[in-house]
Parts: structure tokens; C-alpha cells; sequence
């Protein structure tokens, strides 16, 4: 096994920690990106900034006033006008390292924004007690993604480090905006990965406790997050009811139809109308309402069966209350499929680990991720990939106290990627 440098651990924490005082919503990671870009240039790995590497065309989700309200708030912390500039307003990095020796491509990807959650300020929490709670209210690092950053800048430190030792060339993806799915297809489309041989992706958590380690194969589920909006026509709802045209109603009926959508034979399928707004006040008809939608399935193919049906119950809904209809698609994932070859390779590695005493192989999160567009798009181009978890003993993705045990759940994260890359790229 590779030894961890005190240094490395010591510097990943404290980076972790930094990340987590500053977390930034989906697209607008402007102080997190100038981070990770910094710390790149100081390592002499060139890399792009999401401007340029992402394909602005499948962005999905980026709402514009929230990006000019980030850049702002970045610029007051700090970050250089020129560094904005740099960016063209998209946030994420995509690093380069070339050994010059003939060798393999080894790409990796980290996922880089927060939740939108408050962050606990209970005394017992653990960033209140090492006193690097978030400083935005109603942001927080939530899901562990300050811990794949600071993961990956670790492992981008050791390969410098170590580059006598290695062969090949590796690639290292600090991705936007996974919360919602919005990232994952821009970065693929982008074709920055286009030639790796291999691609890594990685969760802290959800169903790995301290000391295991998760390997999965399947199970993320296909999804599509889909906006909804009704526009109808607002009347005085006593004097002339007639002249009005409910957007309300339309939603109400088409939330209640895509409910009853029939589940497929074939696999998992999901449907969730999570939201719906409508009405203006008491006594006006109803001119306005949005919903936001979301579906999943097993495969690709379900989850189009299950959108298919929202969107034919939307129209509908739309037409039989004389209303418009607008669907939008602000976010999408395919399923997760890897290469067994590669979960062998992981297991056998996290079986040495002397911090891990359990590895199992989970192939039935359910949930959903948007590297699936990452290793698909690899795998297309005869590429393999792998995925793994590595535990923490937290409270719950995504709540006010979720919490991660940084110094003994992150090196065990980085001793996955560090002795993967010793063993596959020796130079
Ligand atoms: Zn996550």
C-alpha cells in the first residue's frame, strides 16, 4: 500500500475545511473554482476553466441572476476581476497532467457544489466545533462535496509528486453543478474525456458507514428534472368568472393524472411532482402556476416511458382547461452502468485498506448522479469506468447536521485513488 504523507492529509482536511465555510449553489461555485484553479497553478497542471470546456448548449438549470449574484459575491472575497473574466461566467475546472512517459489515460471527477440548506449551529455540530460552519445562510456542503474536492486536489498533489514514479497522463474533472443533474451532461458533451482510458467517480457516504467502502456497478437511477409552467388568463373571479382561464386548475389536474401514470413491468420506475405554486390572490382566476417535476427509471428507455407520460398529461391538462402549457428540462442523468474489471480491481484495493473493515458492493442506491453522463460517454468511446463509496457516519444527505468525521472518512477516499493509479500507471 502507498503511504499517505502526513503533509497531504493534513493539507486535504484544511482544504476540505475552507471549501466548507464557502459553499456555492450549482453554477455559481465562483469562489470554489478560483480555489481549485489556484492550487492547480501551483502544481504547474494546466488546466480550463468551465467556459471552456464545458458544451454550453447542454447546461441545464443556470439561472443568470443567480450567477451575477455569485460573481459579485466572489468578487467581494476576493476573487480577481480577471480570474471572472477567465471563467465566462461558467464555473468548474478541468486539469491535465502529462508524465511524458507512454502510459494510460486516468481520469477523475469530483462534483464541487452545495445544497441549499442551512447549515446547524448546535454546539456538537462538527464544523461549529472546529469552527468552519458556512458563512452563507441557506447554503451548505450538505452532500460531502467539499470532501470530493479536497480529495481530488490531494491525489492531483501526490501524482506531481510522485511523477518519476508514473507513466500515462491524468485528467482530473472538478464538475459543476451536480445538485439537480445539471452538470453532468455539459461536461461530457464537452469531450474532455473523450480519450481517457479509464474514468474514476466517487460518493462519500450515503450507504457506507465509517470504515466501508461501497463499490457500485448499477442502481443510479435515469432521471429527467422537468419545469412545468401554466399560463392562463386572470378575470375578477365574481363579476366575470367566464373571461378567466385557471392555470391553477390545470396544474391541480395534471399533478394528480401524472400520479396515476402506470408503473412499467420492465423495471424501477419513479414519478415526483414536488412542487407546484399557482394563483395570485383570492378573488382573481388563477393566471399563473409552475411546477417542478422529476422522474426516474431503471434505464434510459424508462425513464423517456415515464416523461413521455408527463408530457402528454401536461398538454392534455394544458388543452382541456384552455390554458399554455410550458415544459422545461433543467436537468437529466443516465443509469449507472460500470466495468466489473475495474470494481475488482477497486475491491481487492479496498480490502488492504487497514482503516476499512467492510467491503460490500451496492448496486441498488436508487438515488440518482450525473457522472453517469461522464462513463457514458467514456464507455461509448471504449473507455472503462469504476464507482465507489467510502463511509462516513453522517445524519443523513442533504440536513441541516450532516456531518462527515473529515480526518478519518476523507484518507481512506484518497488511499482508494492514490494506490489505484500506483498499481495501473508505474512508471
Ligand atoms: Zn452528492
Amino acid at each position: 500500500m502507498q503511504e499517505l504523507p502526513l503533509q497531504l492529509v493534513t493539507q486535504m482536511i484544511a482544504d476540505r475545511r475552507t471549501i466548507h465555510k464557502r459553499p456555492e449553489l450549482g453554477w455559481t461555485e465562483f469562489e470554489t473554482t478560483y480555489f481549485i484553479a489556484k492550487r492547480l497553478e501551483k502544481l504547474q497542471i494546466e488546466f480550463q476553466l468551465g467556459g471552456d470546456f464545458l458544451d454550453r448548449a447542454s447546461v441545464h438549470g443556470r439561472d443568470e441572476q443567480e450567477v451575477r449574484t455569485a460573481i459579485q459575491r466572489a468578487l467581494e472575497h476576493g476573487v480577481p476581476k480577471t480570474f471572472i473574466k477567465k471563467t465566462q461566467g461558467y464555473t468548474g475546472v478541468a486539469g491535465i497532467f502529462d508524465t511524458g512517459r507512454p502510459g494510460p489515460t486516468i481520469a477523475i471527477r469530483a462534483d464541487i457544489d452545495a445544497v441549499p440548506v442551512q447549515e446547524s449551529q448546535d454546539e456538537a455540530h462538527e464544523s461549529v466545533m472546529g469552527g468552519y460552519c458556512s458563512e452563507i445562510p441557506m447554503v451548505m456542503h450538505s452532500c460531502g462535496h467539499d470532501a470530493h474536492t479536497a480529495i481530488l486536489l490531494a491525489v492531483a498533489e501526490w501524482i506531481v509528486e510522485n511523477q518519476d514514479n508514473l507513466c500515462g497522463k491524468f485528467k482530473f474533472v472538478f464538475q459543476p453543478s451536480e445538485e439537480g443533474v445539471r452538470g453532468g451532461l455539459a461536461v461530457a458533451n464537452g469531450g474532455f474525456l473523450d480519450d481517457a482510458d479509464v474514468l474514476l467517480c466517487f460518493h462519500i457516504g450515503t450507504k457506507c458507514k465509517l470504515g466501508e467502502v461501497g463499490i457500485c456497478e448499477k442502481g443510479f437511477l435515469a432521471t429527467s428534472k422537468l419545469n412545468v409552467t401554466f399560463e392562463g388568463v386572470p378575470a375578477h373571479a365574481g363579476s366575470n368568472p367566464e373571461a378567466g382561464k385557471s392555470a391553477l386548475l390545470a396544474a391541480c389536474n395534471a399533478a394528480t393524472l401524472i400520479s396515476g401514470i402506470p408503473r412499467h413491468s420492465k423495471g424501477l420506475t419513479r414519478v415526483c411532482v414536488g412542487k407546484l405554486i399557482a394563483g395570485e390572490s383570492r378573488n382573481v382566476i388563477p393566471a399563473h402556476a409552475a411546477m417542478e417535476i422529476e422522474t426516474r427509471g431503471e434505464t434510459g428507455e424508462l425513464d423517456q416511458y415515464m416523461v413521455n407520460h408527463v408530457c402528454r398529461i401536461v398538454n392534455s391538462a394544458a388543452e382541456a382547461f384552455d390554458v399554455k402549457a410550458r415544459i422545461e428540462t433543467v436537468g437529466s442523468a443516465v443509469n449507472l452502468e460500470t466495468d466489473h474489471e475495474i470494481s475488482v480491481r477497486l475491491q481487492k484495493i479496498a480490502e488492504q485498506v487497514e482503516s476499512v473493515e467492510r467491503v460490500a458492493y451496492y448496486n441498488d442506491i436508487a438515488a440518482s448522479e450525473d457522472c453517469t453522463w461522464l462513463i457514458k460517454r467514456v464507455r461509448d468511446r471504449g473507455g472503462k469506468a469504476g464507482y465507489f463509496l467510502f463511509g462516513c457516519n453522517h445524519h443523513g444527505h442533504h440536513k441541516t447536521d450532516f456531518t462527515i468525521q473529515d480526518e478519518v472518512s476523507l484518507p481512506v477516499g484518497l488511499r482508494m485513488l492514490i494506490q489505484y493509479l500506483a498499481e495501473r500507471c508505474s512508471g
